[in-house]
């Protein structure tokens, strides 16, 4: 960047041209039907989190009589942002103690007891905080669901190419309803998969029926960035602009991204050995290879999860999530040691 003389002026309010060119090909896949009609707004956002907040500020100034629905349990931050953009939102069945599964019939049914046209909040992949992902047949059935509601889908992002290791398969939901020719609205956050989390940058992306649309919708979410925060920072979608416009060093993010992702898995596999192997009690662990992306639900309740901090001084969420991101293979044994007494005492 000091080499190409780049300056810190102002983005426009938009953002940087190339970045969003870049991420909404990352997305979708450059050679989408969407993209390529140019049905696609794209808005640089100020990472995912603020993303979500430009998506919601526009749902409650353009459809101020709709409610968002948003998966029990969910990132903490999304009550939040909702609230704060007065968007009114309840909650769809997701997570099943009993099976430490999805609850599919569950999410179905509130997705279709909902109000027409509401705003479905998914999770694009490795769901936050369980790991627990729709497989493709399912999202198949969730758009249907969808589709039939006339609800809006809105996907939120944050982990592409970190939970199975490749950009397209983790944005394989997104494009199995952009397939369809649904509109919908997806935020994208590059803190996790290029560790820029300081540099808040994301975007968010409403894929539109029509060019027309997509240039109204554009127009309308820099009418409501420009208060807010007037532009986005330059910095961070240089770095993404870079990495992805060359190839060198976009192969470089593909392979330690791989990395990464395997690394996790590898670990996902020593708990459930580790686990397999000390529990005499005969208790199905496999939940923990299904699941995918750095967290892990692993079923313990909050005294459970009060026995794993005071007797084993293992450190987690009450809902029972562990990060994965920050566990060795040579920590697995203890912490399966940890997990069966506070599962069984
Ligand atoms: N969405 C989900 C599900 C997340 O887990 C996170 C971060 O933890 C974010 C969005 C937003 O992160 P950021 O604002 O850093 O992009």
């Amino acid at each position: 960047m000091l080499e190409k003389g780049e300056n810190k002026e102002y983005l426009p309010i938009e953002g940087l041209a190339a970045f969003n060119k870049a991420t909404a090909e990352l997305l979708l896949g450059a050679d989408n039907a969407a993209l390529q009609e140019g049905r696609v707004a794209t808005v640089q956002g100020l990472s995912g989190t603020g993303s979500l907040r430009l998506a919601a500020a526009f749902i409650q100034r353009y459809f101020p009589e709709a409610k968002a629905l948003i998966s029990s349990p969910t990132w903490g931050n999304h009550k939040n942002i909702f609230n704060d953009a007065r968007v009114p939102w309840s909650e769809y069945r997701y997570y099943d103690p009993r099976t430490v599964g999805l609850d599919f019939d569950g999410m179905i049914a509130d997705i279709k007891a909902a109000p027409d046209g509401s705003f479905v909040l998914l999770h694009g992949c490795a769901h936050n905080p369980t790991g627990i992902d729709p497989t493709p047949e399912q999202w198949e059935k969730i758009a249907d669901v969808i589709q039939e509601k006339n609800h809006v889908p809105f996907f939120d992002v944050a982990y592409q190419g970190f939970a199975s290791g490749s950009l397209d398969e983790d944005a394989s939901s997104v494009r199995t309803f952009v397939a369809r020719g649904m509109e919908l609205l997806v935020a994208q956050s590059y803190s996790k998969n290029l560790g820029l989390y300081a540099e808040r940058i994301g975007a968010i992306n409403v894929v539109c029926s029509s060019p027309d649309a997509a240039t109204r919708v554009k127009s309308q979410l820099k009418r409501l960035a420009r208060p807010m925060y007037s532009n986005p920072p330059v910095h961070g979608a240089r770095i993404v602009a870079n990495v992805v416009g060359n190839p060198t060093l976009f192969n470089e993010w593909k392979e330690e991204m791989e990395l990464m992702a395997g690394r996790i898995k590898n670990v996902r596999q020593k708990l459930f050995d580790s686990l397999s192997q000390k529990d005499k009690s005969g208790k199905d662990w496999s939940f923990i290879l299904k699941q995918i992306g750095m967290f892990s639900f692993t079923g313990l309740n909050k005294a459970q999860s009060d026995n794993m901090t005071n007797k084993w001084h293992v450190y987690m969420t009450k809902d029972g999530r562990i990060s994965l991101a920050g566990l060795s293979l040579s920590k697995c044994e203890y912490l399966a040691d940890a997990i069966i007494d506070s599962f069984h005492n």
